[in-house]
């Protein structure tokens, strides 16, 4: 029998006693040919992903094609695996396997004897023999996952070189249980269950579902866990052990496939008692050839060795499809772990080194905020709206704008005018009737400008605070690295903050008394409007005047109104129209220069503060003192220490996987057919 085959039909390795009869390999070609292809092509692929395994780059979240082991208790996971590999694996009732247990078998012509080693716990590496491997795996098993009945993910390594295994590696997992024998735990379903998913979730993984031939397949739980991952069963192979036991009706259920086994069925015969492998295999084939029902199977669904060549195969085909993608993960995250290890901060080793990144960080807190509130430049934060300053603040601009009244604010329940006669009455003086005294002017203004005073100062208020959230964001932002420093930055900017307010508010407190030291505008809006509304001035005298015209009349202005009331306050109004119709055309001056005074001091303001104010406080908080603040920057931080560790560990880690593959992937474009 020719020993090795080349990539679509892998080598014929598991080699029986019985020898003939099982699957054919490429006889016409050389058995010298093959194997040398299946030597250059088949192995160092196999190798590669081995090594990838050995170096864990799992843990960088690549997964690794693999064949995933998988079965309800005592359906015989172990003992397909014993059969694949020759040798004694603990074997027993309830759950034996307790931790995941990758098997690497790997055919060694050269070897005499089985080699055997162990590899667990973070490079803890035992020899072993084929007598010892079962209670060294037991030892293993309990130093993981302690000598109880409990349950572990952390996985134990078997690499068994031996002459005329198949080589595969493969993960044999704990059983599922669906009730906790004596001594298990509580939730030994769940955490089985949550292992299994771990290792057969990924597309990467092949499912190997072993199924007792004594059970009804649809009831296994095992089935129903990998369809829940590979529902069209894709890349699920079915094994079935203990054909001898239950042979009758076999060959219909394989047939049937009422489960959805994509990649098809082997039925095994694994050893009994005290036979040896070799006895195993000739009593196996002596089933298949001879039993009146098992016999009618199709010979290629039948045997261990027929279940080691399928599995070489879908091996390397799997580790064929997924090897690029794997170079390109591996790529991604060695750049990505790169980069974001060139961006954290260098280790601080005196003041000076802290001072510079001090200043460094001001430069990068100004600048952002100088965009932010500024410019308008939002490239750092495209999608974060609240760290869009100008635009909320032109937001809140726009906001205050509607919010101070459009028209002068008047009493709707007082009758027309009789506000501004009341006034004329108690300011009226020695002086000509026909002369508009300017106090009366003033003290309606005066008690106008007082109903709308708060908004002014709500909006700044408004601002502030909206600006401090934001300067603090930024500023936590730029200092992540350095913790440290927050504290004093938060300080600097209260501070800060708090001298803005004031500022602000003194200056509210101006733009409102400045508009009660005089009635001036240069605006030429108010002599058109005033001239507009005095041009019913006639018609409103009239009506007050002459008992004989209506009381209602519609004025510019003014609207529909009723002058009844003012036919007994003649001497007054028409001072009293002259009055608000002034008021009315002034008014719009007033609520322009309350919204452009205000929205020009937030604007310079927000600007000298990240221009000027921010840097200086900023320094004096942490400079002054003699620099205690910086000083307090090299103390070390005990998260950036570990984040640079751990992207240090997988930096090295990526590049040894980088090296693994970029050697192999060179190897398989000068072999140039794959
Ligand atoms: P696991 O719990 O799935 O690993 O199952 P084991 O491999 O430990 O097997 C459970 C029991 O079934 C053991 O006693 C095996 O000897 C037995 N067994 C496994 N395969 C076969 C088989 O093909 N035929 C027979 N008769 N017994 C088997
Ligand atoms: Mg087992």
């Amino acid at each position: 029998m020719p020993k090795k085959g080349h990539m679509g039909t892998p080598k014929q390795a598991y080699a029986t006693d019985g020898g003939k009869g099982d699957v054919a390999a490429g006889s016409t070609v050389t058995a010298s040919a093959i194997a040398s292809s299946y030597d250059d092509q088949i192995r160092p692929l196999l190798d590669a992903v081995d090594r990838l395994r050995h170096l864990k780059v799992t843990q960088e979240g690549i997964q690794l094609p693999t064949i995933v082991v998988v079965g309800d208790q005592s359906s015989g996971k172990s003992s397909v695996l014993e059969s694949l590999a020759g040798i004694s694996l603990p074997r027993g009732q309830g759950i034996c396997t307790r931790v995941p247990l990758v098997m690497r078998l790997q055919d060694d012509p050269s070897a005499d004897s089985p080699k055997l080693q162990l590899e667990y716990s973070n490079g803890r590496v035992v020899t072993t023999t084929e007598a010892d491997v079962a209670d060294a795996i037991n030892a293993a098993t309990a130093e993981i996952a302690g000598s109880g009945k409990g349950i572990s993910d952390a996985p134990i390594t078997l690499v068994v070189r031996k002459r005329g295994v198949p080589d595969l590696t493969l993960v044999d997992l704990p059983g599922i249980t669906r009730v906790p024998v004596h001594g298990q735990p509580e939730d030994i379903y769940d955490q089985v269950a949550k292992i299994i998913k771990e290792y057969i979730a990924p597309k990467e993984s092949i499912i190997l579902n072993v199924l007792s031939a004594t059970v009804d397949f649809p009831t296994c739980e095992s089935i129903r866990m990998s369809q829940q991952v590979d529902r069209s069963g894709e890349r699920t192979l079915a094994v079935v052990t203990k054909v001898d036991k239950n042979p009758e009706g076999l060959l219909e259920k394989v047939t049937m496939d009422d489960v959805n086994i994509g990649l098809g069925y082997v039925c095994v015969r694994n050893r009994i008692g005290d036979e040896t492998y070799d006895q195993a295999r000739v009593e196996e084939e002596r089933l298949f050839k001879y039993h009146p029902l098992l016999s009618k199977i199709d010979k290629d669904m039948v045997g261990i060795p027929v279940l080691a060549n399928r599995l070489m195969q879908i091996q390397s085909t799997i580790i064929a499809k997924c090897l690029p993608d794997i170079v390109k993960q591996i790529n991604d995250r060695l750049s990505r772990s790169s980069a974001e290890l060139d961006q954290m901060p260098q280790d601080l080793n005196n003041v000076a080194d802290a001072v510079r990144v001090f200043f460094h960080i001001v430069k990068q807190v100004c600048n952002s905020l100088e965009k932010l509130l500024v410019r308008g430049d939002f490239a750092e934060y495209p999608d974060a709206r609240e760290f869009h300053g100008t635009a909320r603040i032109a937001d809140m601009l726009s906001g205050y704008a509607k919010e101070l009244p459009a028209q002068c604010p008047i009493n709707r329940n007082e009758p027309f005018l009789m506000e501004e006669v009341r006034i004329l009455e108690e300011t009226k003086g020695i002086n000509l009737p026909n002369f508009l005294p300017r106090t009366a002017f003033l003290v309606l203004l005066k008690k106008k400008v007082q109903i709308i005073d708060v908004i002014p100062q709500e909006l700044a208020n408004k601002v502030w605070d909206y600006v401090e959230d934001l300067v603090m964001k930024v500023l936590l932002k730029h200092s992540e690295n350095f913790p440290q420093m927050q504290s004093p930055c938060r300080r600097a900017v209260q501070t800060l903050m708090d001298k803005a307010r004031l500022r602000s508010a003194h200056h509210v407190k101006e733009l409102i008394a400045m508009e009660l030291v005089a009635d001036y505008t240069a605006n030429p809006d108010y002599m058109k409007t005033w001239t507009e509304i005095m041009e019913g001035y006639e018609m409103f005298m009239e009506a007050v005047e002459d008992k004989s015209k209506p009381t209602r009349i519609t004025l510019k202005g003014f609207g529909e109104v009723d002058v009844s009331h003012l036919r007994v306050y003649a001497d007054f109004a028409g001072k009293a129209f002259d009055l608000r119709a002034r008021l009315t055309a002034y008014w719009k001056s007033i609520v322009l220069r309350q919204v452009d005074g205000l929205a020009l001091h937030v604007l310079l303001s927000v600007k000298l503060l990240v221009e000027k104010d921010l840097e200086e406080e900023l320094g004096n908080e942490l400079l002054s003192n003699k620099l205690a603040g910086v000083e307090k920057m090299l103390a070390p931080s005990p998260g950036t220490g570990t984040k640079r560790e751990r992207l240090k560990k997988s930096i090295v880690l990526l590049r040894q996987s980088k090296e693994v593959v970029a050697n192999i992937m060179d190897r398989i474009s000068a072999a140039g057919d794959i």
